[in-house]
């Protein structure tokens, strides 16, 4: 029990921590007696490196225990590219944190409105938040996440260049598929959000996204690698990164069918697509 408790603690500072990140901020005072005292985990490394996120650095951090957080000076570029330089989507964030329009807000621990660059060529759209996306109040930073992280990496960008957001801002208890008026309460937020960002692709995350984004009734099967349009903007729906780590044996030929929706993403924006040699699920 206790330590649950203390990891439940170290799962909320962290994810404050990361959200600190996602704003921009670069250094945290720390009391060096406390840090000294500090069990189990490194601190976090503050970096704009996805691999602080990925699974890929098989999560760990370099940085060892009395160490103050890395003192990065954030590049013009990185400090750009967080969602506090617009004021727009802090507004919007800001409204959803108050939201009460639908019954998962009595449930939540905290609102995840979503986050990424202001201006982002590509926009990806899952379909609520899970564990661990509740306690930080970021999106896809689970296992999912960390899925959509090395996929983002393979297409050759990273977190910092997109924006990642949901159909609904709050975790569906048990994470159950968000209900029909759960969604349409909530999707406001979400167009919102794209008006504002005005991608060039949105890639939409399983059948939740596609239903919740272009009322679509399509499975995901029939409707993955074929382009769709949501207010004038192109959208690609393929599988959800969870659908992937579900697909045990069969993941791999999963894998690779979304690679080629995502190389069609590249190609749509006009990036190069880099070369890929192994599936990373
Ligand atoms: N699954 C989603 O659809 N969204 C998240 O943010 C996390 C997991
Ligand atoms: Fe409001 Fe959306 Fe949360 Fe429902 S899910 S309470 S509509 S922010």
């Amino acid at each position: 029990m206790q330590k649950n408790k203390l990891a439940q603690s170290l799962s909320q500072l962290e994810g404050h921590l990361l959200w600190l990140k996602e704003e921009g901020v670069r250094t945290v005072a720390a009391d060096p007696k406390s840090l000294s005292t500090a069990p189990i985990r490194p601190p976090l490394t503050i970096s704009h490196q996805p691999s602080s996120l990925s699974p890929a650095s098989g999560g760990k951090t370099a940085t060892p225990a009395a160490q103050p957080l890395e003192k990065k000076p954030a590049t013009p570029k990185a400090a750009s590219a967080q969602t506090a330089a617009s004021p727009v989507l802090a507004e919007i964030a800001a409204r959803i944190a108050v939201c009460k329009k639908c019954r998962l807000s009595q449930s939540r621990t905290r609102t995840v409105p979503g986050q990424g660059t202001p201006r982002p060529e590509i926009m990806f759209v899952g379909e609520g938040p899970g564990e661990d996306e509740d306690l930080q109040g970021l999106a896809f930073v689970g296992r999912a996440g960390q899925l959509l992280t090395r996929m983002i990496i393979r297409m050759g960008l990273t977190r910092d260049q997109v924006f990642i957001a949901n159909i609904v801002k709050c975790r569906p208890p048990d994470n159950r598929t968000p209900a029909p008026d759960e969604m349409v309460a909530c999707l406001p937020y979400l167009r919102e959000q794209v008006a504002e960002l005005k991608p060039k692709v949105i890639v939409c995350l399983g059948a939740t996204a596609v239903k919740g984004l272009l009322n679509n009734q399509l499975g995901i099967t029939k409707l993955r690698g074929h382009w769709q349009r949501y207010e004038g903007i192109e959208v690609m729906p393929t599988y959800h990164p969870s659908y992937l780590l579900r697909g045990g044996g069969e993941d791999k030929a999963r894998w690779w069918e979304v690679w080629e929706d995502l190389v069609a993403v590249l190609k749509k924006v006009g990036r190069e697509v880099p070369p890929q040699k192994n599936a990373p699920a």
